[in-house]
């Protein structure tokens, strides 16, 4: 069995990790599933990415979405690492896709201000 606390692999029937110390019994009460799958909250921005790409920067928002559906399979394969990898390339391509969106959204106010300035001054 592996370590929760430092990831140390133990033999199964250690009762302490041998490089942390952390007792590697099983809490009795807690249901081992619902305790792995809670015990890390890996965030999928899923809605995000989907709002971002919709709203803001299509071309950005895919790489997002295609990250945010990598989260919760990986999760469930019991791949942390990958699920939190993804997460996080989820996350920076959401803030890629907003931050594309409101540039184009900015540059497209100007032209429109510098259209309507210009028509004023002719
Ligand atoms: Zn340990």
């Amino acid at each position: 069995m592996f370590c929760t606390q430092c990831g140390a692999s133990n033999a199964d029937n250690a009762t302490v990790c041998v490089q942390c110390g952390r007792n590697l019994q099983p809490a009795p009460l807690a249901a081992r599933p619902a305790a792995m799958t809670s015990a890390v909250y890996v965030p999928n921005y899923l809605v995000f990415a989907i709002l971002t790409t919709v709203l803001c920067c299509l071309p950005a928002g895919i790489p997002a979405i295609v990250y945010a559906a990598q989260v919760n399979g990986k999760l469930q394969a019991g791949d942390i690492a990958g699920a939190q990898a993804a997460s996080k390339n989820a996350k920076m391509w959401c803030w890629i896709a907003l931050g594309a969106g409101l540039a184009v959204g900015i540059l497209y106010g100007l032209l429109i201000g510098a259209g309507v300035m210009s028509r004023m001054h002719r």
